[in-house]
């Protein structure tokens, strides 16, 4: 072949890599209560509510195909309205009000409760496609005022199958894996986000690492990106109870048990989901100093990472 040949597909193959382009964007970090938390007496949510911080939302995740101009929610917040909004600014090509779909991760409040802004009473959506597992799906369909949503065709529910990949553009998979956690209402699962290049695991809920029938560290290895349960960072904010007893995995107990993986597995790990009372809301505080030089990374609204 001639070289100007080779040079000119050499060009084509640069160009339809990088055009193919696929972005996870941190929309919020905090647990389900958000910030300030309500009965919260600290200084920390007295100055919030007199100086509201638009980076203080409850854990969400946006995911965005600009090649295929679609984009997704990961949680159903209480914050859900500036985080769709977020969303479409970081998705030029959005014409409507609200993404392609929204996964939700469980029934607990932080995760799913913001469907209801798309109710009659707020923005009365045109059947957005809410993607949950059978469980989830069955409560929403079952329970007042969620079937309202449903019956209204504000919503409509995609049921998921656990490990069962659900491909989204031909870019975009995502996989739903069941993960313990307290299951009053729904069952809990986190997510894998499969990339046309990167991967990235997201469990912004679980009980203790050890009562998952997976092994974290060989989950962390096949990712490039894990958004992990950082509910508490230690047994100070719970009074000094057992950290046993407490039904989350602590950043200390996490940091602990990930501490042998190499330098570049490490790096892939975001702690997300804080409590008002865990440090690393505070990134300068002495906590999140030692987690970042403990080689971790700690989840920011705005964050971008190209998968
Ligand atoms: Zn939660
Ligand atoms: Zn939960």
């Amino acid at each position: 072949m001639k070289n100007h040949l080779v040079f000119a597909l050499m060009m084509f193959l640069v160009q339809s890599v990088s055009a193919q382009k696929v972005e996870l964007i941190v929309l919020g970090t905090l647990q389900d209560g958000g910030m300030p938390h309500i009965g919260c007496e600290q200084k920390v949510c007295r100055e919030l509510i007199q100086h509201p911080d638009p980076a203080k939302k409850v854990v969400s995740l946006g995911l965005i195909d600009h090649d295929y101009q679609k984009n997704y929610l990961f949680e159903a917040t209480p914050d859900i309205s500036s985080q769709l909004s977020l969303l479409k600014e970081y998705s030029p090509f959005q014409k409507d009000k609200i993404p392609n779909g929204i996964f939700l991760t469980h029934a607990h409040m932080g995760h799913y409760t913001g469907l209801l802004q798309l109710g009659k009473e707020a923005l009365d959506a045109k059947s957005e496609t809410v993607f949950a597992m059978p469980k989830m799906k069955s409560f929403l369909e079952s329970n007042q005022p969620w079937s309202m949503l449903i019956d209204q065709k504000n919503i409509q529910v995609e049921s998921l199958e656990n490990e069962t990949p659900k491909q989204l553009t031909p870019n975009i998979n995502v996989i739903p894996v069941l993960v313990p956690h307290r299951d009053e209402l729904s069952e809990t699962v986190g997510y894998k986000i499969v990339g046309p290049n990167k991967t990235v695991l997201f469990i912004p809920d679980i009980n203790k690492w050890s009562l998952w029938d997976k092994d974290i560290l060989t989950q962390i290895k096949a990712v490039d990106y894990a958004f992990i349960d950082a509910t508490f960072f230690d047994n100070s904010e719970v009074g000094y109870r057992d950290l046993s007893q407490i039904p989350h995995p602590f950043v200390i107990e996490s940091m602990d048990l990930l501490n042998n993986l190499s330098k570049s597995d490490k790096e892939k790990i975001y702690f997300i989901h804080f409590n008002h009372t865990n440090p690393l809301v505070d990134l300068q505080s002495l906590p999140s100093k030692k987690v970042k030089s403990a080689g971790f990374q700690i989840a920011r609204v705005g964050m971008q990472l190209e998968l």
